[in-house]
């Protein structure tokens, strides 16, 4: 009983609210989702962050 609540346990905090990142397609630097900002000028779309973005303006 007793392991099966430690294991329980172990697999929540596994489970936490994992902040979602990208890799910036231009820096390289990983970034928070919000940032992340789609250049439709290129071909493939580049997903860039939004510093990389503003540069790219
Ligand atoms: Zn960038």
């Amino acid at each position: 009983m007793a392991a099966e609540t430690s294991k329980e346990e172990t697999r929540k905090k596994k489970q936490e609210p994992s902040e979602i990142t990208f890799n910036c397609q231009r820096c390289g630097r990983q970034k928070p989702l919000q940032e992340m900002r789609s250049v439709t000028r290129f071909v493939p779309v580049l997903i860039v962050c939004q510093d990389c973005q503003k540069e790219m303006q």
